[in-house]
C-alpha cells in the first residue's frame, strides 16, 4: 500500500505532500539542521498477563502454606501415639518434652510441635516427627534449600541470593544462601569421599560390569585455588569496615584436581572438527593425585564400566604423578596429549627459526602430520639429526629429543586414531574449566578448605546431571 508522501509509480512525488512540507522546514544543509532534544527511551506499562499471574501467585502463597501446614499437622497426628525406640540400646524411650518449632520452606514459615523423647539409661535424645520430615527447627529446610543451593553453585553467593529474590521471590541474604550451600555441600562431600573409601576396599562390591564398555578415556587436569589467608571468617565490629585483604601469597593457593570419564564410542561431531560426547563423568577434589585417582576408581566401579576386558585410555600431558598412578589399571592404554607434544615442537621451532617465520610453521605442521602417521621414530631420528646454531636452541632441542624419547611409547597416534580413543585431552580441559575456572576463579575469590570442597561437591552434582540425589542426602549442621 502506498503511504502519503511515497513517491508514485511515476517516481514524481505528489504535490503538497507532507514529504514536501517536511523537506521545506528541514532544510538538507549540515551544520543548518537544528537539533532535536534527545528522548528518553519509553517504557510500557507492566503487561496485563503479568499482572494477574503475581495477583494469583499473591492469593495463593498462603493458601498453599496453610495446606502445606496441614500435612505436616497430619504426619505429626499419626506419630502422637508411637513411642520410638533409643537407637543405642534398643529400649522405648520416655517422653521428656514438647516443643513449638518453625521452619522456613518455598511458601513461608511452618510450625509444629515436636516432641522430644529421652533414654533413662544412655541420655539419648530424639525428636520422631522431625526425623520423619527431615527438617531442622530454624532453618531454611526442604525443596526451598536444595533451590537457593542450585543457585549457589552456578553463581557467587550475592548473585545468587539477588536470583532467589527473582526467581523465587524469597528475600534472603548472600550469608544465607552460604549457609544453605554449606549445610548441603557438607553431606555431598561426604557422600563422594564415602564413595571412595568405600571402593578402595578390595571386599566392597562395584556395579555390575556385564555391559562395559571395549574402552574408557581417563583423563585428569588441575589448576590452583586462591586460598584464604586466616583460617576462621572474619567478622565486621560494629560500625567499622574490615581492612582489605593482604595480597595471595605463594603458598596460599591449594591445588583442585578434576578427573574425566567418557566412552570414546559415545564421541560425536557436533560440526566439523568440533567433537563433544554424550556423556561425561567428572570428579573433583582438593588434594593430591592418590585422591583424584582414588575418585576416579570409585567413579568407575560405580558405573560398571571397567569390565575385564576393558581398556582404559588414559590421556595425559606427561606429568609423572599420572603415568604413576595409571598402574592401577592393569588393561590400560597411555597416550601423551598431542596438544603437549605439539607445544614442545613450537618452542624449539620459534626459537630456531624465529618466531612467527612460515620456515617454523611448515616444521611444525610437518612433525604434526609424521606424528599423527605414527612415524614417531622417523621424527626422533630427525630431531637427532639437527645442528642448531645458537646453544639456547641447542638446548632446547635436547629437551625436545628427551621428552619425545621418554614418551614415544604414548605417542603412537596413528593407532589411537584409528581405535577411536582420541589423541587430546581437551575434554578434561574443558570440564576442568566448566567445574571450576567458572564458579571458583572469579575475580577476589578465596577459598576456606571447606568452603571449597562443599562448593565443589554440590557443583559436580549438577554438571554430572544427579542433583536429585541431594534429595535423598540429609542436611547436616556445621559451625
Ligand atoms: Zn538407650
Amino acid at each position: 500500500m502506498a503511504l502519503p508522501g511515497d513517491p508514485d509509480r511515476t517516481g514524481r512525488r505528489p504535490a503538497g505532500s507532507r514529504w514536501l512540507l517536511a523537506k521545506q522546514r528541514q532544510p538538507r544543509t549540515p551544520g543548518a539542521q537544528p537539533e532535536a532534544a534527545p528522548r528518553h527511551p519509553a517504557l510500557q506499562d507492566v503487561s496485563q498477563f503479568m499482572v494477574l499471574e503475581r495477583e494469583v501467585e499473591i492469593q495463593f502463597r498462603p493458601r498453599m502454606r496453610e495446606a502445606l501446614q496441614d500435612k505436616v499437622d497430619a504426619v505429626a497426628d499419626s506419630l502422637r501415639d508411637q513411642t520410638p525406640v533409643c537407637s543405642r540400646c534398643n529400649q522405648p524411650m520416655k517422653r521428656h518434652d514438647i516443643e513449638t518449632v518453625s521452619w522456613l520452606a518455598r511458601c513461608g514459615r511452618l510450625r509444629a510441635a515436636v516432641t522430644r523423647y529421652r533414654c533413662p539409661a544412655c541420655k539419648d535424645e530424639r525428636r520422631p516427627l522431625l526425623e520423619l520430615l527431615g527438617v531442622e527447627p530454624g532453618r531454611i529446610s526442604g525443596s526451598l534449600a536444595r533451590l537457593l543451593a542450585l543457585l549457589a553453585v552456578v553463581a557467587p553467593y550475592p548473585l545468587a541470593a539477588q536470583l532467589a529474590g527473582l526467581l523465587l521471590g524469597v528475600k534472603i541474604s548472600p550469608m544465607g544462601v552460604w549457609k544453605v550451600a554449606q549445610r548441603l555441600g557438607e553431606p555431598a562431600a561426604r557422600y563422594s569421599e564415602g564413595l571412595s573409601q568405600y571402593h578402595a576396599d578390595s571386599r566392597s562390591e562395584g556395579a555390575s560390569t556385564r555391559e562395559a564398555p571395549p574402552a574408557v578415556v581417563l583423563s585428569v587436569d588441575g589448576s590452583m585455588l586462591g586460598m584464604q589467608v586466616r583460617k576462621q571468617r572474619r567478622r565486621r565490629q560494629e560500625g567499622k569496615t574490615l581492612p582489605p585483604l593482604p595480597p595471595v601469597k605463594e603458598g596460599q593457593f591449594q591445588e583442585v584436581k578434576t578427573g574425566v570419564l567418557l566412552l570414546p564410542s559415545e564421541r560425536v561431531e557436533t560440526s566439523p572438527g568440533r567433537h563433544s560426547v554424550v556423556r561425561r563423568f567428572l570428579v573433583s577434589c582438593l588434594g593430591n593425585a592418590d585422591t583424584i585417582f582414588a575418585r576416579l576408581y570409585a567413579q568407575v566401579r560405580e558405573l560398571g564400566w571397567v569390565g575385564p576386558d576393558t581398556v582404559v585410555v588414559i590421556v595425559g600431558d606427561g606429568a609423572e604423578w599420572i603415568w604413576n598412578r595409571a598402574t592401577m589399571f592393569v588393561r590400560r592404554c597411555e597416550i601423551l596429549d598431542f596438544w603437549h607434544v605439539l607445544e614442545h615442537a613450537w618452542g624449539f621451532a620459534r626459537l630456531n627459526y624465529g618466531e612467527g617465520s612460515k620456515q617454523a610453521d611448515r616444521w611444525v605442521h610437518r612433525i604434526a602430520k609424521d606424528l599423527r602417521a605414527g612415524k614417531v621414530d622417523d621424527v626422533i631420528a630427525r630431531l637427532k639429526r639437527l645442528r642448531p646454531k645458537t646453544p639456547e636452541a641447542r638446548e632446547k632441542l635436547q629437551g625436545l629429543i628427551a621428552y619425545y624419547s621418554a614418551h614415544a611409547g604414548r605417542m603412537r597416534y596413528d593407532e589411537y586414531l584409528r581405535l577411536g580413543y582420541g589423541i587430546g585431552s581437551g575434554a578434561v580441559e574443558s570440564a576442568h574449566k566448566q567445574v571450576v575456572h567458572a564458579r571458583f576463579r572469579q575475580a577476589g575469590m578465596r577459598w576456606s578448605e571447606a568452603g571449597a570442597r562443599r562448593l565443589l561437591a554440590l557443583r559436580l552434582l549438577l554438571l554430572n546431571d544427579n542433583w536429585t540425589l541431594l534429595d535423598r542426602l540429609p542436611m547436616v549442621s556445621v559451625a
